[in-house]
């Protein structure tokens, strides 16, 4: 077997370590375009800012340790040009050379990855404008950010984006944000991103949502970056991050079929539709493991996944890329994002229903020095509770409850299961009702009918008509420091005795500050014959919609 593998990172390291597992005689040639093969991607943002300071660190793996170690033939600085498919052939150019010669297979792998966009804005060409790809590219910008940096600008606000803005932030540079959405992380619903934004201005960064750069232009110090708004930013340093389209041109020359999106389409045996190439990482396009429909997502653990996965039939192992959930994070600052499976946008984008709870745990036991708390939201199918997505803002724990929520996910768990699951539990680490566990109760509770609850987004809006009437069951020092419009108080230890105070004859919505005394309250006023709902994760849910209220 000749197996030759196009791009020498995330999905082609792995896929030649795998395949070179899986037989000894194979002759494995790995063709890497730049001068290094399985770097740390993941790890660039952290060299500008200097948290992680030997360069060294990123290269994860070296060619010569490929070598002595798998057996793989590596060629460094080797551009695969062409695909003869009829012949089974790639055509290859040496870069440090500029001979071009011929290498045939019997199976090819595809792991080109996606190259950071460039979008056509006047002056995009200009010394001081960077993207984020590799090593080279890291190598530029800490170069320009040692050589001092007062300002930058960060066009684009998803994942690289703002680790590039933490990063230089911690370098003493003011930094501004630019973002054609109207929230950061795009792929997050909007409510749970509120935090971000509000944490980023406490940090000094200037976020301009649903503004774009219009052009580019030199300074006597540094550039301008011109905004379609008509405002103008100094900076002497930019990045754009603005996303990343598949690396396809190999595979589309060689008439391999892509999708819409320029995705190389595969099978769940991640072949191509040429038996003979398969296709792994951020080039592919792949199912939705929720919702089943096409999708791209450039993360690196399913990309390694794939390359193991695709090594594996190639040497006649039946393994199967389940599609791809999604699950990422990142930090900001402090503070932690994290989401696996559906969002709520992508749920109404697929016409899918769906229902949804929002809860506001501290990360550990509330009693025990240092919780700190998080905004944890589920999706689910409203008839049997099985989960759609998960995303989870705050401190501490974040990562935690989102992989507990990805496996479940993966397992085709329902809000049920949540209720019943046993996770680790001292003071330290969680509750005795863990996180997870709330969110199961929330929901399943929902479900059974036991907590008829109102989303924030209706109640808010239908308010405004006058129905229903909103009721602030908290203290009137918690009302005091800022309600819903409209809303009347009556603390929950009050309820009982100012019954009468409620009109019989209208929906009541009732909120606390995260849903738990709301949740007593709706039992109350159940059984006093009113027509109620809760608000679903109260006063905390509402701040996320509506943060300037
Ligand atoms: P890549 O890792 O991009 O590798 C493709 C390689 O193929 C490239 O080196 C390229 O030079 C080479 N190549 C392309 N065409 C040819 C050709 N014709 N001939 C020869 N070689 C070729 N993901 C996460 O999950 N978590 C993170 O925290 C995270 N952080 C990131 C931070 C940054 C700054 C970047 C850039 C990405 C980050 N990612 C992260 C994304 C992750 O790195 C990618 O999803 C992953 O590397 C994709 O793997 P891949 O093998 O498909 O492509």
């Amino acid at each position: 077997m000749k197996l030759l593998i196009v791009g020498g990172v995330a999905g082609g390291a792995s896929a030649a370590a795998r395949a070179r597992r899986m037989s000894e005689d194979a002759q494995i040639i790995l063709f890497e375009r730049g001068p290094d093969v399985s770097f740390a991607n993941c790890g660039l943002p952290y060299y500008v800012g200097g948290e992680i300071t030997e360069r060294d660190k990123l290269l994860v793996v070296t060619p010569e340790r490929l070598h002595t170690r798998f057996k793989l033939d590596v060629r460094t600085r080797s551009s695969v040009e062409a695909i003869d498919r009829a012949a089974k052939k790639v055509r290859v150019r040496d870069l440090s050379t500029g001979r071009e010669y011929e290498e045939s297979y019997d199976k090819l792998i595809l792991a080109p990855g996606a190259a950071p966009l460039r979008p056509p804005i006047p002056g995009i060409d200009l010394p001081g404008i960077f993207r984020l790809r590799n090593l080279q590219d890291v190598d530029r910008i800490k170069q320009q950010v040692d050589q001092g940096v007062k300002r930058a600008v960060v066009v684009g606000a998803g994942f690289i984006g703002l680790e590039l803005v933490e990063n230089l932030v911690r370098r003493g540079i003011t930094t501004t944000v630019v973002e054609l959405q109207d929230q950061v992380l795009p792929p997050f619903d909007k409510e749970m991103t509120t935090p971000l934004a509000e944490h980023l201005a406490t940090r000094g960064v200037s976020l301009l949502l649903g503004q774009s750069a219009e052009a580019f232009e030199k300074a006597a110090d540094g550039l301008v970056v011109k905004l379609t708004s008509g405002q103008r930013l100094p900076a002497q340093l930019v990045i754009l991050g603005v996303g990343v389209r598949p690396e396809n041109k190999l595979a589309v020359e060689a008439g391999l079929e892509v999708g819409p999106r320029g995705g190389i389409q595969v099978d769940e045996h991640l072949q191509t539709s040429d038996p003979d190439v398969y296709a792994v990482g951020d080039a592919i396009e792949v199912k939705d493991f929720v919702t089943g429909q096409p999708t791209q997502v450039p993360l690196a653990g399913p990309a390694n996944r794939q390359g193991r996965i695709a090594a594996d039939n190639i040497f006649g192992r039946d393994t199967r890329y389940r599609g791809t959930q999604g699950t990422a994070i990142v930090r900001v600052f402090n503070l932690t994002a994290a989401m696996t499976g559906a969002s709520e946008k992508t749920l109404q984008r697929a016409k899918r229903a769906y229902r949804k709870v929002y809860v506001h745990p501290t990360h550990h036991a509330g009693y025990f020095p240092g919780a700190e708390g998080m905004a944890l939201k589920l999706t689910f199918d409203p008839t049997d509770g099985k989960l759609l997505g998960a995303q989870a803002v705050g401190g501490a724990g974040v990562d935690k409850r989102i992989d507990v929520l990805a496996v479940a996910i993966q397992a085709g768990m329902t809000v049920f299961d949540l209720e019943e699951m046993e996770l680790a539990y001292s003071p330290q680490y969680g509750s005795a009702k863990d996180p997870i566990n709330m969110a199961g109760f929330v929901a399943a509770g929902l479900l059974r009918g036991e907590h008829p609850q109102a989303d924030v987004e209706a109640a808010v809006t239908a308010s405004a008509t006058g129905r229903p009437l909103l009721v602030d069951v908290r203290t009137p020092q918690e009302y005091a420091a800022g309600h819903i419009p409209g809303a009347v108080n009556v603390p929950v230890d009050e309820l009982r005795s100012r019954l009468r105070e409620l009109p019989p004859d209208r929906e009541l919505a009732v909120y606390c500050q995260v849903g738990q005394r709301g949740y007593l309250a709706t039992r109350i006023l159940a059984q006093a014959g009113f027509e109620v709902a809760n608000l679903g994760g109260g006063y905390q849910t509402y701040k996320l919609f509506y943060p300037q209220s």
